[in-house]
């Protein structure tokens, strides 16, 4: 079932060879010339289909040097016509929308359906940003003072940077290029080197759209490329998706640098379920929620937290539904859950469950035994029962199919166990009380808060972020503040007198 994948920027090598993964730069594949290149793998073969150049400091200086070429006159394009621009971006990701889900399921292994579901996420993110004339509006004070206006203006800040995670190929790299071009900045992206393909074909179709070369690149790489894009002059901004630890380095790297920095970091999502609930619905939920996308997603599910008598029955409606789990190759439209996305990770994942019973806990599922057969990055479901907040599997973002519950016995030490965790990106409260849900909405210590809902990732047109650990910056991504983020703001304070009435006034301006 599992197909190989044509790439842009990936000329095939050899039959058998791995293709090689290039950069893009200045509106064309540029190839890297440091001789250091990763292994892109078909995590459901476990088979090497490419390998990804690491850009030298030189190249992503490159990189940087046509975006800065390129945005005098981005910024200058008329809103109107960059707005046109974006109408044709909208359509050809529209259009490609099933190609650019096939690269997410090659080199990631997500299930193609949930492939397209994350291009349409992302895509809401580019709709959004074609209402750019309506965001970028300023106010405007007429007679703020006698004979005087003053008006607010936003301007774009230069070159920004992305550096995004393998788990949404598609959807984070929408998330920053879609409002910073929007706003007249110029790009360059820092995708992840285990799944790079989907941002050389993002290019393709933007230099389709008719977007000037230069004005969106990407450079492939590792750390030595990271590094440059947080150390160069002529970046102004930096937006970083990722890990916790590499979200502290970069946002405090780049702001040391002078840099805007908004670094979204990992996640311990936390789902209570009050005695009340619905047990079958929260179970589904569970279940959709700590699996999808074999739990690689931030927004994850990974610890339910039952409170009272609704553990024991919760726990035998989320293991009645494992069994229905179909793992496999994320091109059979079959499956509903693929490969983690290397052999490493898988592994590590799959050592929490075989550490589980030495901390405690109960391994009600062990997803080790369904594993399906085969060299690809496999792991079946798990599900972990009696799990306590000094082990382990709870600490850590363990970022796989493996779901956590804890048993507590009232409203409120489920919800000391979501304040007290240090990650604060998403969380979610399944109950039929709406004042308990409501109290749960003004208490919780979390960015984003699902009621009844799972994966509450917000809509394109509110802001993603967390709290605590998951965000180190002020700005959550996209929506209202995505735009403040890639805009400075500018105010005008204006008049016109009769020169005749013109004296000098040494005076501090007052308004009146
Ligand atoms: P990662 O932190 O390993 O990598 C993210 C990016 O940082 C990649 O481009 C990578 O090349 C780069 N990088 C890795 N190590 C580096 C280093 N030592 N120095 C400089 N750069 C480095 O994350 P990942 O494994 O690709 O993605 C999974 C993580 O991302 C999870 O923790 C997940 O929760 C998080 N994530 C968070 C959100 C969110 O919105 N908060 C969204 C998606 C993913």
């Amino acid at each position: 079932m599992s197909e190989v994948i044509e790439a842009p920027g990936r000329a095939r090598g050899d039959e058998g060879e791995p293709a090689r993964i290039s950069h893009w730069i200045g509106g064309g594949l540029v190839a890297g010339s440091s001789g250091h290149s990763g292994p892109v793998y078909n995590p459901a073969t476990g088979e090497q289909t490419g390998a990804v150049d690491f850009a030298t400091v030189e190249e992503v200086d490159r990189a940087v040097q046509v975006a800065k070429e390129a945005f005098t006159a981005w910024r200058a394009l008329s809103l109107s016509r960059r707005t046109e621009l974006f109408f044709r971006i909208r359509g050809l990701v529209d259009e490609h929308r099933e190609d650019l889900a096939r690269f997410l399921t090659a080199e990631h292994g997500k299930v193609l359906s949930d492939a397209k579901g994350e291009v349409a996420r992302g895509l809401e993110v580019i709709e959004y940003c074609c209402g750019m004339p309506e965001l970028l509006k300023g106010d405007f004070s007429e007679q703020a003072s006698t004979g005087i206006d003053v008006y607010s203006i936003r301007q774009p800040l230069g070159v920004v940077a992305g550096i995004t995670p393998f788990n949404f190929p598609a959807m984070v790299p929408m998330w920053m290029w879609a409002p910073a071009l929007a706003c007249g900045n110029t790009f360059v992206l820092k995708p992840s080197e285990k799944d790079p393909s989907a941002s050389l074909y993002t290019a393709e179709l933007l230099k389709e759209a008719g977007v000037p070369d230069g004005v969106f690149n990407v450079v492939n790489g590792d750390k030595v490329a990271v590094d440059a894009i947080l150390e160069h002059p002529d970046i102004q901004a930096v937006s970083f998706v990722g890990s916790t630890p590499i979200a502290r380095y970069v946002y405090e790297t780049a702001t040391r640098h002078g840099k805007r920095c908004q670094a979204l970091g990992g996640a311990k999502n936390h789902m209570i379920v009050l005695p009340d609930a619905d047990v079958d619905m929260a179970a589904d939920a569970a279940v959709s929620a700590a699996y999808g996308s074999a739990g690689e997603r931030c927004m994850a599910i990974s610890q339910v937290v039952a409170v009272g008598d609704v553990a024991d029955r919760l726990v035998e409606a989320i293991t009645k539904r494992i069994p229905d789990v179909k793992v496999g190759d994320g091109m059979d439209p079959g499956s509903e859950m693929g490969p983690l996305v290397t052999r490493e990770h898988r592994d590590r994942v799959a050592s929490y469950v075989a550490g589980a019973p030495d901390e405690g806990a109960t391994v009600v599922v062990d997803g080790r035994e369904s594993s399906p057969e085969g060299d690809g990055f496999w792991l079946g479901v798990s599900l972990l029962d009696n799990v306590t907040p000094e082990m382990r599997c709870y600490q850590d973002e363990m970022f796989g199919p493996v779901l956590g519950v804890t048993r507590v016995s009232t409203y409120d030490e489920a919800l000391r166990l979501v304040n007290e965790n240090p990650y604060g990106n998403g969380t979610a409260i399944f109950t039929r009380d709406g004042g308990v849900a409501r109290q749960f909405q003004f208490d919780v210590q979390a960015g984003m808060v699902g009621i009844n809902v799972p994966i509450p990732v917000p809509v394109a047109y509110y802001s993603f972020g967390g709290w605590k650990s998951s965000l180190f910056g002020d700005s959550h991504v996209y929506g209202p503040e995505g735009i403040t983020y890639y805009t400075r703001g500018k105010v005008v304070t204006s008049r016109w007198p009769d020169p005749a009435t013109s004296r000098v006034d040494l005076g501090f301006p007052q308004t009146r």
